[in-house]
């Protein structure tokens, strides 16, 4: 934790894209074993580094675009954290990846654990690794809850990621997810237009996993908090976009590296992914126009 912001970015983006991992192509026998060893090791430390890292699946700009093609599997996913947020291919449902199960709560309102060979366009993954929590009470609805949390933040470091759990009773809480996008694939708002479905729920006992950017990270992800949530239960879950509760304790880890998988797809290349797209972003994420 006492380590500076390291943004990746730039690393991550010498490796081969297609795959988002270094993996080698295999020489002659003895050569084979030093690549081994060097690999194990790379992989040792890598391993550690990944424990305080946000691992980003492509742009919130490229899905909201359009681009709902898989990048790498839930298999790769699940190596750069326990915890996280995201999509699927064509957009089939809102993922939750909570103590290294990956789910997936689908838009006919149903929860499943997500086969390791799905794709993924879109995710934030950590691992999650507690520094602190805070005790919540009378949490009327989501805009209260960013209220408290950012305070958390404010006091934490607001230049630092975040990803949040919070286990809890809900007296109320209205989750959404959607209906998988055939190709030619709309943009993400006007895809919610018709296929968004929302589900309200009374006095479900769950978690919701969050995550805070910082602001600088608007052109990457969206500033401030996103949040998911799953039943104790693992049946019910989705993108939340209200909630209501008396009593919860939200834990958190303060993250403060960055790292980044992008693919060398053409289309994915033809995207202009600088073109501000914030309040589509807006409208996807909130409901609000
Ligand atoms: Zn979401």
């Amino acid at each position: 934790m006492k380590k500076i912001l390291a943004i990746l970015l730039a690393a991550t983006m010498m490796v081969p894209l297609a795959a988002c991992s270094a993996q080698q192509q295999s020489g002659n026998n003895s050569e084979q074993q030093e690549t081994t060893a060097a690999q194990a090791e790379t992989k040792s430390s890598q391993t550690e580094n990944d424990r305080e890292t946000i691992y980003q699946v492509a742009l919130l700009q490229s899905l909201t675009q359009g681009y709902y093609d898989g990048i790498i599997k839930v298999s790769e996913l699940k190596k750069h954290g326990d915890i996280g947020i995201g999509t699927f291919e064509g957009v089939n449902g809102e993922m939750i990846v909570l103590d290294g199960t990956v789910y997936q709560a689908l838009g006919d309102s149903t929860v499943q654990e997500a086969a390791d060979y799905e794709t993924v366009p879109f995710s934030n993954v950590t691992f999650f690794d507690k520094d602190g929590s805070v005790e919540l009470s009378d949490i009327g609805d989501v805009n209260a809850l960013k209220e408290k949390l950012n305070a958390m933040v404010e006091q934490n470091g607001k230049n630092l990621f975040y990803f949040v759990r919070m286990n809890g009773t809900f007296e109320k809480m209205n989750v959404r997810s959607e209906i998988k996008q055939e190709k030619p694939y709309k943009t993400l708002d006007k895809a919610l237009e018709t296929d968004q479905r929302e589900f309200n729920y009374d006095n479900i006992t769950g978690t919701v996993v969050a995550l805070y950017c910082p602001d600088y990270m608007n052109g990457l992800n969206t500033p401030g908090w996103h949040f998911h949530f799953i039943s104790d239960d693992k049946t019910k879950g989705g993108h939340l976009l209200d909630l209501k509760f008396s009593k919860a304790t939200a834990e958190y880890d303060a993250t403060p590296e960055f790292d980044m998988c992008l693919t060398d797809n053409g289309d994915f290349q033809k995207m202009e992914l600088s073109k501000d797209v914030s309040d589509a972003i807006k409208k996807v994420e909130t409901n609000e126009e």
